[in-house]
């Protein structure tokens, strides 16, 4: 069942009648067996039957983030040599045009002309075949095609289901957007324990706690930006016993945050993923959450992870192996062989495992910043400035230091009313002199408007490395 804003809601059947003749409008639009097809479109229920409409004609999903450029979707569109591009944007559809075929979901939902294809009634997939294709978020570089087949996707929905004991009568609330591995694993649940969803199109706090309190929702995925207003703004009179809780994930959580919020009563399950894993690969229940508290817990069924040392200390570059890591990047094979390391996939994430196995992230390995021999994880640093009420976002990068390889620089924005720049700077020297050792204090610290942005919210890291290169030369 997918229930949607105000009271309507679509059973298996009329989802799966519905798909049917998608599925028919797509054969009469010549798409085929491993046609890839752009899919721009956000948590619509049209989205949902247009993805599953691809799986019945055994075409390949590309997956494409709304909030991207033109310029930007136009690069993944090439890249993937999509058959067909779906959207509602007119204009964008315009730009594409000179690529590939476009087709406007009104068309598609209201089009008379169903061909009739019986052979696709049929739905049967090998493991392997390839059902979607995803592009990284580009924090790191260039987007990447992540290559997610049926295997990845059922296993990653099978070992989470087990994991949140979720029955067919739970309900997923889903505002995290479907072109996202997030949101898209929540289809993909449904579809395997039966449990139902709920589709938002963006994230409502009132909405969500009217949800939980109606106990129309079970269980709420979230990134942290949403679980820090839903902090600020819950107005439950009690929580209910069906709700789960909150499934946390895509980045760094505040461990101040999950200490309140489980002090208030909810359940957290903060998990580590990525594209390449096809969604959560390591999550920590919530009965760990005070004595574990930093850690993002264990691997899921079917997972292994284990740590790359970097050094004697146990930290380094986090690996993992199980059926939901990704076989590869669309027309990358050479990318795609220097990701593994004897069949274990190499995250790129910097981390290590306590005495009992449970991860813990320090960073990405290329944000590590190697001073003098000395390992510097950027974000211990940027957790202490983030600390001065004034100081709004911040990004600590590796320049570089003839004397020690390279140094820390701070790159900070400051919230709108500070007048005197120069005494904020000095208090953030007197923070990293209390809370940090001296080769970690930044060389410098530069006072910017913005910070460089992906469309998923991560800082652009490459962009401001090589802005403060280019300053330094
Ligand atoms: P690109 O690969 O193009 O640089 P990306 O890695 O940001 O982009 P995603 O696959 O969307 O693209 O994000 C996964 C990454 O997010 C992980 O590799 C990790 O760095 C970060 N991440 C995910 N969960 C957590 C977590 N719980 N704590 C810290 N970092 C996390
Ligand atoms: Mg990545």
């Amino acid at each position: 069942m997918m229930h949607l804003p105000r009271g309507d809601s679509l059973s298996f059947k009329e989802v799966d009648k519905k798909t049917e003749q998608v599925a028919k409008v797509l054969n009469g639009a010549g798409i085929k067996e491993g046609d890839r097809v752009s899919v721009h479109l956000s948590n619509k229920p049209e989205t949902v039957i247009i993805l599953l409409a691809l799986q019945a004609v055994k075409a390949i999903a590309h997956c494409v983030n709304t909030r991207l450029s033109p310029e930007e979707i136009i690069y993944q569109v090439k890249d993937c040599s999509a058959a067909l591009f779906i959207s509602d944007s007119l204009e964008l559809m315009n730009e594409v045009r000179s690529i590939t075929k476009t087709l406007e979901v009104g068309h598609i939902f209201n089009s008379e002309n169903h061909i009739f294809m019986s052979d696709n009634d049929q739905r049967s997939f090998e493991w392997d075949d390839t059902c979607s294709i995803m592009y990284t978020s580009g924090t790191t570089g260039k987007p990447k095609g992540v290559i997610q087949s049926y295997g990845n996707h059922y296993h990653s929905a099978t070992a989470s289901s087990i994991h949140l004991s979720i029955i067919n009568q739970d309900c997923w609330y889903c505002a995290v957007p479907i072109f996202h591995v997030s949101g898209f694993s929540i289809i993909v649940r449904s579809l395997v324990t039966g449990c139902s969803f709920y589709l938002a199109e963006t994230y409502n706090q009132e909405e969500l706690c009217t949800l939980i309190q109606q106990e129309q929702v079970t269980i709420a995925s979230v990134v942290t930006v949403m679980l820090l207003r839903f902090h600020e703004q819950w107005n439950l009179t009690t929580i209910p016993t069906t709700f789960k809780g909150f499934l946390v994930g895509g980045g760094p959580v505040p461990k101040w945050l999950l200490q309140e919020l489980t002090e208030k009563g909810f359940n957290l399950f903060q998990t580590y993923g990525m594209t390449e894993t096809c969604s959560q690969v390591v999550t920590l229940s919530p009965e760990k959450a005070a004595t574990k508290i930093g850690s993002v817990g264990l691997p899921l069924l079917h997972t292994d992870i284990k740590i790359d040392k970097l050094d004697g200390s146990g930290v380094g570059e986090i690996l993992v192996k199980g059926p939901t890591v990704t076989k590869g990047y669309w027309g990358l094979p050479e990318v795609t062989s220097n990701a593994f390391v004897n069949g274990w996939f190499k995250t790129g994430d910097i981390g290590y495992l306590d005495q009992d196995e449970f991860l813990y992230i320090k960073d990405r390995r290329s944000d590590l910043i190697i001073s003098g021999g000395e390992n510097i994880y950027p974000a211990e640093i940027e957790s202490v400035l983030l600390a001065h009420p004034n100081v709004e976002q911040v990004a600590v990068i590796g320049v570089q230091s003839t004397e020690w390889g390279q140094s820390p620089s701070a790159c900070i924005v400051l919230s709108d009313h500070v007048l005197d720049i120069r005494s904020v700077e000095l208090d953030l020297i007197h923070l990293c002199h209390e809370k940090l050792a001296s080769y970690k204090h930044p060389v410098h610290f530069h006072f910017m408007e913005s910070l460089p942005m992906t469309s998923s919210m991560k800082i652009k890291r490459h962009e401001l490395k090589a802005l403060l290169e280019s300053e330094q030369s």
